[in-house]
């Protein structure tokens, strides 16, 4: 979501009054009245209820965000009109001034700060004792109040559910899962569609769940880099894009074995064929998403089907799990067992592995002979693994 779109996230709040007067300003951000004003006042006044503890924060929770943020509002609303209160106002969040993975930060006015620090953590700072109220500052410090509260509310449900979830050992969709299993194969409807569309939102469900904790992770290594994680969501539209994003699936991709053809906007296609300029992050995320560019898993999964894609069966052996001669499965690191079954070498272990050098190297093609492997003498060959003989 973009800062243009969260600043038209409107809440509606009911108006609660503060009439014109001195108000005190307590620890908990209750602001009480303690004198009324001559009406030759123009604003109320604020002051902290403990000057001497100046820079002493005002600590903020989601209910008292909002009731400050009520009172605020009805201030400015009857400042403004002279007319009574209604029974709501719609009121825009106010983007915060600064905004770090771990904290948000308001400036409301020379020596006022609004902090929202994460998790639960939200505090008015003060460099000054007593301040003036007008309508334009109650209207900005409500604003930002409400802000803070939903940033404490999402806290809040964020760690409720991540609490649910581990005392449950389970993810929401896991049991939606179960239960979509289970009336498939009971055949209860016909209607494929149907879970075909539900199966969709849950496989997007899971993504988002994912992406926002693999981003929360990358973010937290990093707390005081400025985002602009502007939604209430853990999504960072805008300041990851999908090259960052690339990056970090190549890196996990190799870590965890995954095999992985990423196309991006440096794509050598669209490098050679489109000219300048090239695709914006917008533009890239259209054309990625584009209908034909959907088939792309299916398409590599079709090519393998056809037995024009990748030969996994030469892969099998490679990594020592069929034996290079007869291709039955076998088990063990190919230093034990020379990629081959009990079967197919000799028992001797010298003569096994002068056997199965010379049998040559499962490359592609497979060339025969000790000359065939990669690899330094005494080193394994970098291919097939097989331990080469030490120079002479
Ligand atoms: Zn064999
Ligand atoms: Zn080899």
């Amino acid at each position: 979501m973009s800062t243009h779109e969260h600043q038209r996230i409107e809440i509606a709040l009911q108006p609660k009054p503060l009439p014109l007067a001195r108000y005190i300003l307590s620890p908990t951000g209750h602001l009480a009245q303690c004198e009324t004003l001559p009406p030759l006042n123009r604003h109320s006044l604020v002051t902290l209820a403990d000057p001497a503890a100046l820079r002493q924060p005002v600590n903020y929770d989601s209910d008292t965000a909002r009731d400050a943020a009520a009172h605020l509002l009805g201030y400015a609303h009857e400042f403004s009109t002279w007319k009574p209160l209604p029974a709501s106002i719609s009121i825009p969040l106010l983007e915060a001034d600064t905004r770090t993975v771990s904290t948000s930060t308001w400036n409301l006015m020379p020596g006022l700060v609004l902090t929202y620090r994460t998790p639960f953590e939200a505090v008015l700072e003060s460099d000054i004792d007593e301040w003036t109220l007008t309508p334009a500052l109650a209207t900005r410090w409500a604003r930002a109040l409400l802000t803070l509260a939903a940033e404490l509310d999402h806290a809040n449900a964020v760690a409720a559910h991540a609490v649910l979830a581990n005392r449950g050992g389970t993810r929401s969709t896991d049991n939606i899962r179960g239960w979509l299993h289970r009336m498939t194969e009971d055949d209860v409807t016909n209607e494929d569609w149907f879970f075909h569309a539900l199966r969709d939102v849950l496989g997007t469900e899971d993504n988002i769940v994912r992406d926002g904790t693999l981003t929360a992770a990358l973010n937290l290594a990093n707390p005081d880099e400025p985002t602009s994680l502007t939604d209430l969501l853990l999504l960072p539209a805008g300041t990851i894009t999908h090259l960052d994003a690339a990056t970090v699936i190549k890196r996990l991709a190799i870590h965890y074995g995954l095999p992985l053809y990423l196309w991006t906007a440096e794509n050598w296609y669209l490098a050679t064929h489109i000219g300048e300029p090239p695709l914006t992050e917008q533009e890239w995320l259209r054309f990625s998403r584009t209908a034909e560019l959907d088939n792309f898993g299916l398409m590599i999964e079709q090519l393998q089907r056809d037995g024009t894609g990748l030969d996994f069966q030469l892969a099998l052996v490679q990594a020592g799990l069929l034996c290079r001669q007869c291709d039955c499965r076998i088990t063990g690191d190919i230093a034990d067992t020379f990629g081959h079954c009990t079967d197919c070498l000799p028992p001797d272990r010298d003569t096994a592995l002068a056997v199965a050098l010379e049998r040559g190297c499962p490359v592609e093609p497979f060339d025969e002979g000790i000359s065939s492997h990669d690899g330094d003498p005494g080193d394994p060959c970098s291919v097939c693994g097989l331990p080469l003989p030490q120079a002479d």
